[in-house]
């Protein structure tokens, strides 16, 4: 087990994650600096929290000699873990762990399904915690979404099942960090500007797999308790992914019909009208949940029954989960319907594929509000998915020149600069029918703290109509 009692831990970052950690490390007796970029000013309440917490705070640039004098460093998921002093700490001894690393250390005894993919992560982490607690399990649901994981080592013995969403940033900070269950849901182009190529983005993601293990005979053991890995049989690049696991792999499929060259897989969800089926147990399941519609969601549903009976929840569970899900918000959130105009709030949508699959969703006579700060991939693919179906563009922040030269001769551009303007415009130009979606295919950092921030704007700017 792992002793921090009386350890130099340094804290890198001090967003969410980065201050749980601090707290497990503390309530552990580790010695313990916290480091962050921002000046003790702005840093508030954290920075407060810091010196309550007895740990010492130093902001600013990192003093040389700092983190070599260190035996830990735990870095929070923002911070990448390419800088050149990491590296210069890890060739002096220092250990470098990821947020995520140091709570899987002191939670080896739950098993772990951890969820990773471009999209879909949160809805099916939310999703799966909700199966497994419909299971009767005492399940933690968080990680990249909601709480902190290291929040759920603070006590372990809470826990029968932890259910964790992992980006690849996290992912990048693992060392033996072990899914009883891993799924990989989808992997597209995002990030690109923290990545420099598609197969290192999924190189970060397949490390998910890393430290799983198979059924060794070990005797007296469950033949259940073997890890697996969960992965979308329909798209290639994830199933290149899949061929790095060492323990058995099941697909979800829209098709039943995997990828060509597709490694074996040990058994299949695959999609019917209304629902999907598991192959290898033979059994149905209805999806008629509203907040699970399109066939992304079916995709998200497939992928948490997956990790869900194969972690050990019964079919009925699986099937009551799959019914009372309530959604998150900001994901194709119905916010109101005006005069036969339906408003939805699809502000988490900050990638060009999010917004895609928000157009397939719907039928058409849409109003789209787009725009903020960009990722860099092109905006064609969204003006090809929503033709016939978009009546009108309606664009906001940095991107939108950008936006508008994609959507030029293709369908009108409103440019409204603000979220502000965008939804008096389309207060003027939808009709009954119509729908307007804020769905953005960019980031909000523009001209707001984060997506949840715009989404609730909008939320706030709707009902005021
Ligand atoms: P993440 O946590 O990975 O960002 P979310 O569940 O919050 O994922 O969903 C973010 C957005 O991604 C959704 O609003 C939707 O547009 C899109 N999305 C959700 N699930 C999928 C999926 N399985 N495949 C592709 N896109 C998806």
């Amino acid at each position: 087990t792992l002793s921090l009692s009386g350890q130099k831990v340094l804290v890198y970052g001090l967003a969410k994650s980065g201050v749980a950690a601090l707290r497990l490390l503390r309530h552990h007796g580790a010695q313990v600096t916290a480091l962050d970029a921002r000046t003790e000013e702005a840093l508030g309440d954290v920075g407060r929290e810091v010196k309550a917490l007895g740990a010492s705070l130093v902001t600013g640039p990192t003093p040389p000699g700092l983190l070599a004098s260190q035996d830990l460093v735990v870095v929070s998921p923002g911070v990448p873990l390419s800088l050149p002093e990491f590296e210069t700490a890890r060739k002096a001894g220092v250990a470098i762990w990821g947020e995520v690393e140091l709570a899987a250390r002191l939670l080896t005894d739950v098993p772990l399904f951890g969820i990773t993919g471009t999209n879909g992560k949160s809805t099916t982490t939310a999703l799966t915690g909700e199966l497994f607690i419909r299971g009767g399990r005492r399940t933690f649901v968080g990680g990249n979404l909601g709480r902190p994981f290291s929040e759920a080592a603070m006590a372990p013995k809470d826990w029968d099942a932890l259910v964790v969403e992992l980006s690849s940033f996290q992912l990048e900070g693992i060392r033996t960090l072990r899914p009883r269950g891993a799924a990989i849901l989808n992997l597209t182009p995002d990030h690109l500007d923290r990545y420099a190529t598609h197969a290192d983005y999924g190189a970060a993601k397949a490390r998910i797999f890393q430290n799983q293990q198979g059924l060794t005979a070990q005797p007296g053991q469950n033949p259940q308790a073997g890890d697996f890995g969960v992965v979308n049989a329909d798209d290639a690049d994830v199933m290149g992914l899949a061929r790095t696991a060492k323990v058995p792999v099941y697909g979800f499929s829209m098709t039943g019909k995997p990828v060509v060259d597709a490694p074996k897989l040990a058994g299949l969800a695959i999609a019917e009208e209304g629902g999907f089926r598991l192959d290898f147990l033979g059994e149905h399941y209805r999806l008629t949940n509203r907040a699970l519609r399109g066939a992304h969601n079916a995709q998200n549903a497939m992928a948490a029954a997956l990790l869900a009976r194969l972690g050990g929840v019964a079919a009925d569970a699986v099937q009551a989960g799959l019914d009372s899900y309530p959604g998150l918000p900001h994901r194709m959130e119905s916010v109101r319907v005006l005069d036969g105009v339906e408003w939805v709030n699809d502000s988490k949508a900050t990638n060009v594929d999010s917004v895609l699959v928000a157009l397939r969703a719907f039928k058409g006579d849409l109003w789209l509000i787009a725009g903020g700060k960009g990722k860099g991939a092109p905006y064609a693919p969204m003006v090809d998915a929503g033709r016939g179906k978009v009546k009108g563009v309606l664009t906001i922040g940095q991107d939108a020149d950008t936006i508008a030269k994609a959507y030029a001769g293709q369908a009108p551009v409103l440019a409204c600069g603000t979220l502000d303007a965008a939804v008096k415009k389309a207060r003027e130009v939808a009709k009954a029918g119509d729908t307007v979606l804020l769905s953005p295919a960019c980031a909000s950092y523009d001209q707001f703290k984060n997506f949840e921030d715009r989404g609730d704007t909008f939320k706030r700017l709707v009902g005021a109509l």
